[in-house]
């Protein structure tokens, strides 16, 4: 017996999933890493759904990574006297710095980011609410931008400004990040998530308040501006910055153009492979379950892709937080991971057969793969790890063979959640000497009946148990 599914399934949390009977649905679906989306919500919103999830995911004995995701310099509207107004194609609209936020009409209406006047000129497609409305910059002056509609259609309150191509200049962290990164660093969030980095240097500050505010989160850069993608070098400069990408296809799409955007997933997945980070598909995956109980032929196909590409995790936004059928998108997402991995190509490895390593650990983690896949006997990998590297550099490579992660502690348990192919597996710290903690563990895995015995397994170690990236030994053993 084997886990059935190795891509994992990060779920937003939201109105529709904060009350104790949804949230232990969703674990029981197979939920890996729930999402609180800190663009939406109070600080107490999110700290009832960690007590939640962590009490539930402890009754059913399961590994539930949490993601902080930041709001980020998401460029807004203000506010309509009425709430709403209609635009039609081809009218005059003015965005101004100048008008009162809360009186916008189907005229002007307000901005609250002075700067805007600064980074767009007369040629600009401007779109709000993720596209549904084109605005085509004619004239800037110091505090408006006046703009023709070329694509109409209802408007309302606070809804988000992005520039095709990109280059509106905003800072990555805003004041309220920095307030929600000490919210969760007291939650003991797994990862934290920053919106619209710029550069590399946007990822190292996000980690150096986490540090600041005590916490040891994971810091997952969303790709989600076209300068992130404009080339390698830029692209590169975030993956190497962070411990894994989100492919944000929303902004993402909505900055890039949406023709561009399934090339561009392929190529952040690999690059995020490559170096040995996590990589997440977001947005829209199931985006008709909202009001469906069952997914397009598309939506399957698009999550079954990111399968096939080797993506970590795939994710539920709306259809998770704020949904008719948040359940059931997870058992969708589920079903379809499992059927797309029944594919062989997902099993078999290609990567980096060309390259050198540079560490101890990574050439052991690499070379326990290479055994793994090429040795039809074996049934299991068993990584013995300190901070979970050993095992997230094994899950980079394609395989069929679960990576069974032991660890003492309780923050790489849970963080593991998010690996594809890799399961956390209650631990005991046991000071003694490596042998009786092998079979221990060999024993567990016997005891859950996911080796038999005459199954080979492969064990990685540090001869120092306690000693971050102290892996050294490779091991193969059979069960007895
Ligand atoms: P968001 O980020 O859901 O916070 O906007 C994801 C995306 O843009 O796709
Ligand atoms: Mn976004």
């Amino acid at each position: 017996m084997q886990p059935r599914r190795r891509t994992k399934i990060v779920a937003t949390l939201g109105p529709a999933s904060s009350s104790p009977e949804v949230i232990e649905q969703l674990i029981l679906a197979g939920m890996d890493v729930a999402r609180l989306n800190f663009s939406h919500g109070t600080p107490d919103d999110h700290r009832q759904r960690v007590e939640i999830v962590r009490a539930l995911a402890d009754k059913h004995q399961r590994f539930v990574a949490i993601m902080g995701d930041l709001q980020g310099p998401k460029i807004r509207i203000a506010r309509f006297e009425g709430g709403s107004v209609e635009l039609k194609t081809g009218q005059r609209f003015t965005l101004s710095n100048l008008h009162p936020q809360d009186q916008g009409n189907a005229n002007i209406v307000g901005i609250d980011y002075p700067s805007l006047v600064q980074d767009c000129h007369p040629g600009d497609d401007l779109l709000l609410d993720d596209g549904r409305v084109v605005l085509r910059v004619e004239e800037v002056d110091e505090h408006a931008v006046h703009s023709i509609v070329s694509q109409g259609g209802p408007l309302s309150n606070n809804k988000g400004i992005n520039r095709r191509g990109g280059g509106i200049s905003a800072d990555s962290l805003t004041e309220k990040d920095k307030a929600d990164i000490l919210t969760m660093a007291q939650l003991e969030v797994d990862y934290v998530a920053v919106s619209f980095p710029r550069y590399g240097a946007d990822i190292e500050q996000a980690r150096e308040l986490v540090r600041a505010a005590g916490s040891k989160a994971w810091i997952i850069a969303k790709i989600e501006r076209a300068e992130a993608v404009v080339d390698d070098i830029a692209l590169d400069d975030l993956v190497m910055a962070s411990d894994g990408v989100m492919v944000a296809r929303g902004d993402l799409g909505v900055e890039v153009g949406d023709a561009r955007l399934a090339g561009i997933q392929k190529r952040i997945i690999l690059h995020a492979r490559t170096h040995n980070k996590l990589v997440i598909t977001a947005t829209q995956m199931m985006e008709s379950m909202v009001n469906s109980p069952i997914p397009t032929r598309a939506e399957v196909s698009d999550v079954a892709n990111a399968v096939l590409d080797y993506t970590d995790a795939v994710m539920l936004s709306a259809e998770s937080a704020s949904g008719k059928y948040p359940v059931e998108a997870v058992r969708a997402m589920d079903r379809v991971c499992i059927g797309a991995e029944q594919e062989p190509g997902t099993t078999r490895s290609q990567h980096r057969l060309g390259e050198t390593f540079t560490r101890c650990d990574e050439t052991i983690a690499l070379a326990a793969m290479y055994a793994a896949n090429h040795f039809p006997g074996i049934k299991a990998i068993i990584s013995f790890t300190e901070s979970g590297n050993t095992p997230l550099i094994m899950s980079r490579i394609r395989s069929g063979v679960p990576i069974y992660c032991y660890t003492q502690h309780l923050a790489t348990q849970r963080r593991t959640a998010l690996f594809r192919g890799v399961y956390t597996m209650p631990f005991q710290p046991s000071p003694a000497n490596a042998e009786p903690v092998q079979k221990l563990a060999i024993t567990a895995l016997k005891e859950k009946g996911l080796v038999s015995i005459g199954d080979w397994v492969i064990l990685t170690h540090g001869e120092n148990m306690n000693r971050d990236g102290g892996t050294n030994t490779m091991k193969i053993v059979t069960v007895d």
